[in-house]
Parts: structure tokens; sequence; C-alpha cells
């Protein structure tokens, strides 16, 4: 082979190599998709409802997870939905509440999905002038549904507390933290604190944090002198507070865990934004993790086990809400690599999610958010503070936050989010629809007044 020769060869064999990751690239949306779209939508009943919220799980917040763990060509388990539509998240004003607040927070949001009313930032499950509404939770617990609520927050978090609880602030989540709730207070003849709610609401599956709380002790009525973890046991709930004790339950009683003092810990660390950038890098696994604390898939294929082993042989199946609450707390605190941990960790469970909804396809699964946030990602650093990291395609991406100082925290943004379906009822979500709108279908999905 002469030298002219070999350089042709080199040069053909180069370009055969460039060639093949930006095939990769490409989308592959030359298939028609109709057939599948028109499979996909279902009418009628569901046996049971599943609701996964990302907290603070916006599109941008997505895209970084996905491009970061699987590639911007690749497809995490949330993007396997069938049927894909945006709602607007906004809240009312408290003082006004013909006035939208355009940027809700998970309470108000929470509010919405969980009982199809708007109402103002703090609101647990509220009207504007602080009369509780039924949620989607208590509805279906009424008509004879199993339920299950499942966070990796504190459990009397705005997310979880919407769905079995009715307070006019959020902060109320135990009896020693009434300050701002005195009409709902035990001692004024009110429902109680959060974590007394939640435990008289009694849905078959609490996981997730918290347990301060429910250690705090019961000011008035039954259980007064009682800690709220007593009141639960004297109600017949098993309390575990670790992955062991969670794994040996046997669901026989409803399960109250309570897996950590405030939100569970983080999946991963990695660097820390700076106002010039950093040097790119790659995320880690949180070495500082408590061992005992189960991982979010753990709680959610519990929940799913249980509640499946529990409505075997009734004609009604089960509501279980499961939220990656830490999407928006690593967001607020400006930290990459916690923000993609957590969503990554949320996928996991959406996958197992999905897996359990091919062997049951009666089943609704809803994977949405409350509303967006701050991160976005950018080409170069920005006026706020960035990171840079090296992504599943070895390459570089770069992550912006810029709604307040380091120091401080980072706000959500009002943007409306992607709420995706499949199983009877999804279609409901197509389109752009109002956060208020998810109770509705969840209610006809499963049938309840
Ligand atoms: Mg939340
Ligand atoms: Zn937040």
């Amino acid at each position: 082979m002469n030298a002219l020769r070999s350089k042709k060869t080199l040069a053909l064999v180069a370009a055969a190599v460039v060639a093949i990751p930006s095939a990769a690239l490409a989308g592959d949306g030359h298939h028609d998709n109709t057939q599948a779209a028109r499979q996909a939508i279902k009418g009628g009943q569901a046996r049971n409802v599943i609701l996964l919220i990302g907290d603070g799980m916006g599109d941008s917040e997505i895209t970084i997870a996905r491009n970061y763990q699987v590639g911007a060509n690749g497809r995490l388990a949330m993007d396997k939905l069938p049927l894909t539509g945006a709602y607007t998240t906004y809240a009312v004003q408290k003082d006004d509440p013909s006035k939208p607040e355009y940027v809700t927070d998970s309470a108000a949001s929470g509010s919405g999905w969980a009982t199809g009313r708007k109402t103002y930032n703090g609101a647990i499950s509220v009207t504007p002038d602080g009369k509780p509404q039924p949620t989607i939770l208590e509805l279906a617990k009424k008509a004879g549904y199993r339920t299950g609520d499942v966070t990796t927050a504190e459990l009397q978090d705005a997310t979880p507390a919407v769905l079995g609880s009715h307070v006019i602030n959020r902060d109320c989540k135990g009896p020693d933290a009434m300050a701002t709730c005195a009409v709902n207070d035990k001692v004024n003849g009110g429902a109680g604190s959060i974590a007394e709610q939640l435990v008289q609401t009694k849905p078959d599956l609490l996981l997730g944090g918290g347990k301060q709380y429910f250690d705090q002790t019961v000011k008035a009525g039954q259980y007064k002198g009682k800690t709220v973890t007593q009141q639960a046991q004297a109600n017949g709930y098993h309390v575990v507070t670790d992955a062991a004790g969670l794994a040996a339950a046997k669901g026989d009683k409803p399960i109250l865990g309570a897996f950590a003092k405030n939100n569970m810990d983080l999946e991963w660390v990695g660097p820390k934004p700076t106002r010039t950038g950093t040097t790119p890098a790659k995320c880690e696994v949180n070495t500082a993790r408590t061992a005992t604390q189960p991982h979010l898939v753990d709680m959610a294929t519990k929940a799913i086990d249980v509640l499946d082993k529990q409505t075997k042989h009734s004609r009604q199946g089960f509501f279980l809400q499961i939220e990656g609450a830490s999407i928006d707390k690593q967001d607020h605190a400006a930290n990459p690599c916690g923000q993609i941990g957590e969503t990554v960790a949320f996928d996991a469970a959406i996958k197992k999610v999905l897996e359990y909804q091919k062997r049951n396809p009666d089943t609704l699964v809803v994977v949405t958010a409350d509303h967006g946030h701050t991160s976005q990602i950018v080409e170069e650093a920005t006026l706020g503070y960035t990171a840079t990291l090296i992504t599943h395609d070895n390459a570089n991406m770069t992550i912006s936050y810029a709604t307040a100082e380091i120091t401080g925290s980072q706000q959500h943004t009002g943007t409306e989010v992607r709420i995706a379906a499949g199983g009877p009822q999804a279609a409901n979500v197509l389109g752009v629809t109002n956060q208020t709108d998810l109770f509705f279908t969840m209610k006809r999905a499963l049938g309840v007044r």
C-alpha cells in the first residue's frame, strides 16, 4: 500500500468514526406514531392511580438530569409515558383570590392537584378563607380504595401534607409548631398539626422523613400527653424507622415509616457553583448518606407491593402518591449534583411504577411536577452562579443558578410544567391544562365523588 492510499484510508476511517456518534444523536421521529398514540388513549375507570410528583421538576430540571445520566438523545423512564401535555401552576393571592399569584409554592400547587381548588401560597388543602377541602386521597379512602403517601422530604412537608391534612400555614408540622395556625390547633378545638392530621386520615402507608414532628407531644384531646407516634400506634399503625424495618413490615397493618429526623439524605454530591464557573467534573455518590435509610425506589416498591397485596381480592384498588422532594430543595440550594441525583432516584421509582403498570394496565400513572425552578443549561458563566458537569455524552454541560445569592435560596419559577400519563383517563393530560384539572382526572379515573 503506498503512502497516499494509506492516508486516504485513514481519512475514511476517521470520517466513519465521527459519523457514528452524530447518527446516535439524531432522533428516531421518522417512525409514524399514529397507531401507538391511538392505542394509548383509554377512557373508563382505573383500578389504581399512581401519581408521581417531582417537586420543582420543570423541563429544565428534566433536561439537565437526562443530559447528565443518559445523554442528550437518551431517554429517562419518565420520558417513556405515552401521552404528554403541559399544565399551568399559578396560585392565587391571599388578600385577593380573584388575582393570580404567578409563582406558586408546593403548598398551593399541591392543594390545587389534590383538591381541584386554587389557593394561596402556604395553604395546605384549605380554600383562601381557610376552609378544608376534601383531597383525592381522602375521597379514594372513603370510597374503599387503599392509599399511600411516600416522599423523600419530611412527611409534614407540603406535597405529602396536602393529601391528608388541612391547615392554614404549611409550617404547622407538629403539635409544637402551631404558632401560625391557632384555628387548627387541638388546644383550640382544631384538627391539629399536619403530623396529627396525617395519622388521623390514616393512609395505609406513610413513608418518608419528619420523625421529629411525630415525636412531639399532643397537647389536647384523646391523645393528650402522648407523642404523635404513640397516637399512630394506638390507631393501629406499625411504626418503622429504617430500611430493614420497612423490608420486614408485613403490611397487615398500616405502616408509618419515619426514616429521618428532617428530610431524607441526598443521593449525590458534586461541585458548588461559583460566579466564574467551575472546572468540568462528574457527580459522586454521597458517601455520608445514612445507610439505614431506604432509597425512594425501595419505598415505592414496598408501597406498591403492600397496596397490591391488600387489594388482590377487593373491588377497588389503590391511590398512591410518590414524591421526589429534594429535586426542589437542591435547586433552592444551587446544588446541581444534589438536584440531578434526586431526579435520577425519582426516575428509578418511575421505572418500577411503569413495570407494575405493564402487569396491571388498569392503572393510571401520572408523572408531573408542582412548579418550575431556577436551574438553566447555559453556554457560559452567567450573572449568577454556574458549575460545569461532564455528562454521559462525555460533553460539558454548564448549569446556572441566577435567582438568588449563593448563600440564599434560589427561587421557584412561574412556568408551565410537563404532565405525562399512561393508562385509563391519561388523555386528559394532553394539550395545555390547569394544575387543578389533574384532581378531576384522577377522580374520574377512580370513579369517586
Ligand atoms: Mg414537595
Ligand atoms: Zn421549593
